[in-house]
């Protein structure tokens, strides 16, 4: 018999992936938390129902929501990843040298233990020392940050039950006080066609605290659509701004594809300034 999993897109659209096995399924404190095998993507791992990341396509995200800001800004040193427990982004972060320390928080450490787990090629770089670990609510925790932040990276689940407000003015506000002068923002902000409303609001509230805002794309195609967005809100720094090129081998990422990923179709461009 095949067993499939199944993620309702959007109401009038599906994806379903054939599952070799399930590897683990419970109810955390926040979520509803599966990891399967898939014969098509690989490992996958699925909150509240929502594919978060597979072993076959999770480098096109984690490159691009970590090398844009490591490498638009000029040297960074202190940096804060919001959600992002299965631990893919931490991983691409510590490639850069002028990384000092990464502050990881995840409000699920069981999404954390579960990477460990069955995700290792994700998680691998968790233990490393530059890594700080907190268990806790990013949005609590920018509350009581000051001046600290090169570099804030919001890799958080859709905007629904822990990571409403992390799409909020409030939450943003908070970001801009908790990153030193010169530091950027950068948030998951769902994809152009089949969210486009929370790219729009995500936008424009970042818009209303950053001086300068920009979004760029990349594909992602276990994700709604296949087009993800992520939204940047700089300090200083422009975030398209790409280095002359990359000392370590990514797969996704080059620098000519940081600078094109901000040129956007005129249906995204006419979506923001709608
Ligand atoms: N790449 C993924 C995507 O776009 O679907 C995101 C993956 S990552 C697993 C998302 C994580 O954000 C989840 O593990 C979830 O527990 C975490 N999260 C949600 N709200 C949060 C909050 N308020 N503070 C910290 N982590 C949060």
């Amino acid at each position: 018999m095949e067993t499939w999993l199944t993620e309702n897109q959007t109401k009038n659209m599906r994806l379903s992936l054939r599952i070799k096995e399930i590897l683990h399924h419970e109810q955390t404190e926040f979520q509803e938390l599966v990891v399967v095998d898939t014969l098509e993507y690989g490992r996958m791992l699925v909150l509240d129902g929502a594919i978060q990341t597979t072993e076959r396509d999770e480098f096109t995200y984690h490159e691009m929501i970590a090398h844009v800001p490591a490498f638009a800004h000029p040297a960074p040193k202190r940096v804060c990843v919001i959600g992002g427990g299965d631990g893919g982004t931490v991983r691409e972060l510590l490639k850069h040298p002028s990384i000092e320390e990464i502050d990881h928080v995840e409000i699920d450490g069981k999404v954390i233990e579960a990477s460990r787990k069955y995700l290792p090629t994700l998680s691998s770089g968790l233990d490393d020392p530059r890594v700080n670990s907190l268990v806790t609510d990013g949005i609590k925790h920018v509350e009581s940050v000051e001046n600290r932040y090169d570099i804030i990276i919001v890799d958080s689940s859709d905007p629904v039950g822990p990571g409403v407000q992390l799409f909020e003015v409030p939450f943003y506000t908070n970001c801009y006080r908790a990153l030193a002068e010169g530091g950027l923002l950068v948030a998951q902000t769902e994809s152009p066609f089949s969210e486009a409303d929370l790219l729009v609001k995500a936008y424009r509230n970042i818009a209303q605290v950053f001086p300068q805002t920009k979004v760029y794309l990349a594909n992602v195609p276990t994700y709604p659509s296949g087009l993800w967005s992520f939204t940047c809100g700089s300090k200083g720094p422009d975030p398209a701004k790409a280095p002359e090129k990359v000392e370590f081998a990514t797969k996704y990422y080059t620098p000519e594809i940081h600078r094109a990923a901000f040129t956007l179709p005129p249906f995204v461009q006419e979506l923001l300034e709608g």
